[in-house]
């Protein structure tokens, strides 16, 4: 398999594009590799510029959840295009998604569309600042929240200590009042309280850790979240960037039967266009300019290609509930497989899953959370992830992401995919 066009792509774009990318872990930097450049993509399948196939399980970090260049969303979008690309004024389309979206949501009473996940946690944040008259957040090691500066904080030296920035030019004013506690351990959250309570804004969680590799909420953890927020008047926000639209219609909150005041969405509700959306209880709702005093604006916010997109996605997901089951049995099937030839050849590794999402984590312990995930090996997971591109599979290039299975992966794919891996762990 040769790579010699994307290595050609990738030297001369490191020329113009600081690390030859526009978002760092496509540089492939820590399983030091080629990144592959992407000519096209169909269904459950990329084709990079030298020619070469993969089967896909990153689904651009999850938007793809129907599969790539799926039919009724290519046109709608061309069907949009052809009135306008931005108008910078309202339009029924945004009507539509955001009733949908509350429709199909029932924490989402009112809904607001940006233009990243990053953006949507940003205004989630200042809402609950906003309406609770309180400065501090909560948030979790090893949680993303995407990039904005108050939230660039995973590795707080202990749940007593405000956040200290995790990346040079943000200033240590901007993380102040950023408080992280440890995923999965209620009592960290409840110290936090006992130390600042009364002060505390919000406390942001992903409901599923996704961003640490795949680490699940155990038994217990959300409704204790619940619990602690109602008890202290602080709001309960989801980042369901990843989750949302994704474990079911409903999303994480569904699935674990947790009612959180604020949610953040990105990825599948853009169906690959850069959307981003942000929603929950009316009255912090209310608190948004222009109706109350919280600022938020986009100039191309609610853009009708990209609502186009998102709006036809989500439609089809709430037509087809009966699709979420048969992507999760497949996905059930792959993981199953996997889990399977791990055990086989005795490989010092565990698979954690929920529906689609899957990590292997090259560490012979439970991974529930930051410091345990951290265990890993991550040059076992580089020797892994090599071997499966250069096989075909396209997976994240990072011991610390998702794997996405998508709807389009069908029987032959998820057979192919075991054949590599077993391959792999066979001969390792
Ligand atoms: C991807 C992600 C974000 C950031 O979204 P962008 O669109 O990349 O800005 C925020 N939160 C979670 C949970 C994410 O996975």
């Amino acid at each position: 398999m040769s790579t010699e066009r994307s290595e050609r792509f990738f030297q001369e774009a490191q020329n113009y594009i600081p690390g030859g990318v526009n978002s760092p872990v496509r540089a492939f930097q820590s399983i030091g590799s080629v990144p592959r450049f992407i000519r096209s993509a169909d269904g459950a399948r990329m084709i990079d510029e030298d020619g070469n196939e993969y089967i896909d399980y990153v689904c651009s970090w999850g938007p793809m959840i129907l599969g790539h260049n799926y039919p009724a969303i290519r046109e709608s979008v061309v069907e949009a295009a052809s009135r306008g690309l931005s108008y910078g004024a309202a339009t029924e389309i945004e009507v539509r998604m955001a009733k949908l979206i509350c429709e199909m949501v029932p924490s989402i009473e009112m809904v607001r569309m940006v233009n990243s996940g990053t953006e949507a946690v940003m205004s989630a944040i200042r809402a609950a600042r906003g309406f609770t008259g309180r400065d501090k957040i909560v948030k979790f090691n090893g949680c993303y929240h995407g990039h904005s500066d108050g939230l660039l904080v995973k590795a707080g030296s202990g749940v007593m200590t405000a956040g200290v920035p995790d990346s040079s030019g943000v200033p240590a004013g901007c993380t102040r009042d950023t408080l992280t506690a440890d995923y999965n351990d209620l009592d960290s959250v409840k110290e936090l309280f006992q130390r600042w309570g009364g002060q505390i804004a919000a406390v942001i969680v992903e409901p599923v850790g996704a961003n640490m590799g795949v680490v699940l909420p155990e038994e217990g953890f959300l409704p204790g979240l619940r619990k602690l927020c109602d008890e202290q008047g602080s709001l309960l926000i989801f980042d369901e960037v990843i989750t949302g639209f994704r474990l079911q219609a409903d999303g994480a909150q569904g699935y674990f039967g947790v009612r959180p005041d604020l949610t953040t969405f990105g990825k599948i509700i853009g169906a690959g266009m850069p959307v981003g959306a942000y929603g929950g209880r009316r009255d912090v709702m209310s608190v948004i300019s222009p109706l109350g005093a919280v600022y938020q604006a986009g100039t191309l916010s609610g853009n009708p290609v990209a609502m186009a997109a998102g709006y036809t996605q989500l439609t089809l997901l709430k037509e087809h509930p009966e699709w979420y089951r048969e992507l999760n049995e497949r996905a059930g099937r792959l993981f199953d497989g996997i889990r399977r030839i791990l055990q086989q050849y005795e490989v010092p590794a565990v698979l954690n899953t929920v529906g689609s999402l899957g990590c292997v984590f090259f560490t012979p312990e439970a991974v529930t959370d930051y410091t345990t995930a951290k265990k890993a090996d991550t040059k076992a997971f580089a020797a892994y992830a090599n071997y499966l591109f250069s096989h075909g599979l396209y997976v994240a290039p990072s011991q610390f992401e998702a794997m996405f299975v998508s709807m389009a992966h069908g029987e032959e794919e998820v057979e192919q995919t075991l054949a590599v891996i077993e391959r792999y762990l066979k001969q390792r």
